[in-house]
């Protein structure tokens, strides 16, 4: 059991003063010296504490407009002193230590978040925050650092009982590490311009929470936001439920996203293990639940819905029939609430707005030793459609081929999906064949047929979307086997003129969008 350490010398220096008060009046009354730099002195002192400024210790003013305040010998010595090891020249040169480090930097992020232009970001650049939290931070044996003020409350308790223990201290060590990397990756990103990738990166994150586990019960996991300021389910509202998992995470953001293409009519998306089982369109959001749900209501058993508008009764009447895992919406009615609370376990969340799935952004996914990055697919289709076969679909077929190949590109390769009427009717996801997808799709809409006690198939007088382009003419032919009569896909195979000669012997419309959504 090593000893707590009572700090007697803190350096205090916050760019963000809230808690502030109270906290260094803690500090003062475990009998803890208080050193500051300029803006911070000022606040302290007009609280009536006692506080010495920075520049007497150093001797130096600040200067630069304070791009110059704390980096001297006198601080740094101070931070990074160790115990019985540098004690003489510590001595020697007339340097005391500090062994409580308080910085919280200047605030980057929010410069980011304003839109500040060039000057204003590199002015709101920390040099001498970072230098002496990373000082303090390798001096853990000695010195406590604090670089959030989310963690004054745990520091008191540690003076409370007595000191900071070395296991506290060495844990807001690498909070402070994380905290520094993470500021200049930010800062890193921001001055980075041009065509060419980063030389180099890492990733951004700060602890949203930590989760029971991850996609299975023997993993650790947790949650990050990122500076990325983007609605989505982290910074959603959870009106009731249980926690929410790493998997419900996972699925409702791909349901989101998802639903977010629609966001221009009511619409609602039912999703399962992040691929969708159910997508449709609807005069309101409670028949674009029930024309979802039909497309495949064995797999929206324990779904995620996502919804374009607010939830109102009747919607929730419907959602509520069934087991539900997690409800998002833009909005929830009072009245559909008291529904939603019949069902304890059913996460509601809300969302003050729905993400635009045009705006820019950088998607990392780790693999062994590194990570892979690209540019978010933002857009759906790039072109004009190009009508390739002799007939041209009908405006009905085309605004059903528009939808299904929207939904497709949120379906996982490869991926096959029947419409009709703004409603998909049969999803075919994750095969390793294209024709494998196309058959699973049709015989799912089979079945939902069959269980709502349908004469025929939904898929029939569908149309057909595929991801990428189909290599053969088979999967065409499948689909139009069981009942497609228009066909969307990239186009671009080898064999196009086979495929596009199949569609015309088998009457099929056929679209080329010349772009592909492949999703792995
Ligand atoms: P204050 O409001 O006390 O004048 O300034 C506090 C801020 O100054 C903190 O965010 C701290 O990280 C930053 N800071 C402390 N020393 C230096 C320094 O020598 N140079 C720069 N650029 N910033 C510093």
């Amino acid at each position: 059991m090593s000893a707590r350490h009572m700090p007697r010398r803190a350096l205090l220096s916050v760019s963000d003063k809230n808690g502030l008060i109270p906290f260094a009046q803690k500090l003062s009354s475990h009998g803890v010296v208080l050193l500051s730099t300029g803006g911070t002195a000022k606040a302290l002192r007009e609280a009536g504490l006692d506080v010495t400024d920075v520049s007497d210790v150093t001797g130096f003013p600040e200067i630069m407009d304070g791009r110059v305040k704390t980096l001297h010998p006198s601080v740094h010595g101070g931070l990074l002193g160790r115990e019985g090891i540098d004690d003489a020249a510590m001595k020697e040169h007339g340097i005391a230590p500090i062994d409580l480090l308080v910085v919280n930097l200047y605030p980057f992020e929010e410069s980011v978040r304003k839109g500040a232009d060039e000057a204003g970001l590199v002015e709101t650049i920390d040099i001498g925050g970072p230098a002496m939290i990373r000082a303090a931070a390798k001096n853990f044996e000695r010195v406590c650092v604090i670089t959030d003020p989310e963690d004054y409350v745990p520091l008191l308790a540690q003076l409370d009982e007595g000191g900071t223990t070395r296991s506290f201290r060495k844990q807001q060590s690498s909070i402070a590490y994380g905290r520094t990397a993470q500021y200049d990756l930010l800062i890193s990103q921001q001055l980075h311009e041009g065509e060419e990738p980063p030389r180099r990166t890492g990733s951004v994150g700060r602890l949203a929470s930590t989760l029971r586990y991850g996609e299975n019960p023997h993993q650790k996991s947790a949650s990050y936001t990122t500076a990325e300021e983007r609605i989505g389910v982290l910074s959603a509202e959870q009106l009731q439920g249980k926690e929410l998992s790493y998997n419900n995470l996972n699925d409702t953001d791909a349901a989101l996203e998802l639903a977010a293409e629609f966001r221009d009519r009511p619409a609602v998306v039912i999703v399962k293990h992040a691929n969708p089982c159910g997508v449709a369109t609807g005069d309101s959001i409670a028949e674009a639940y029930t024309r979802a749900l039909r497309c495949d209501p064995v797999s929206a058993f324990g779904g995620i819905i996502a919804s374009t508008r607010r939830i109102d009764r009747q919607a929730a009447e419907e959602i509520t029939k069934i087991f539900t895992e997690v409800v998002i919406a833009p909005g929830i009615d009072e009245d559909a609430k008291e529904l939603f609370a019949k069902k304890k376990n059913l996460r509601l969340l809300m969302i003050p707005e729905l993400p635009d799935p045009a705006q820019p952004r950088k998607i990392l996914r780790p693999i062994a030793g590194g990570f892979l990055m690209q540019d978010h697919d933002t857009i759906v289709f790039a072109d004009e459609l190009k009508v390739v076969t002799k007939r041209a679909p009908s405006e009905k077929e085309m605004a059903d081929l528009r939808f299904a190949f929207t939904v497709a590109k949120h379906v996982k390769s490869n991926a096959i999906v029947y419409a009709k009427d703004g409603a998909t009717v049969g999803v075919g996801a994750g095969q390793m064949s294209r024709l494998d997808s196309s058959r699973i799709a049709a015989r799912k809409s089979q079945d939902a047929a069959e269980a709502a006690g349908l004469k025929e198939p939904l898929v029939k007088g569908s149309v057909v979307a595929s991801d990428a382009f189909f290599p053969f003419a088979d999967g065409l032919l499948a689909a139009a086997d069981a009942g497609a009569t228009a066909v969307i896909q990239p186009g671009g195979s080898m064999r196009d003129d086979e495929v596009i000669a199949a569609a015309d012997d088998a009457g099929l419309a056929m679209v080329f969008t010349g772009l592909r959504h492949f999703r792995h």
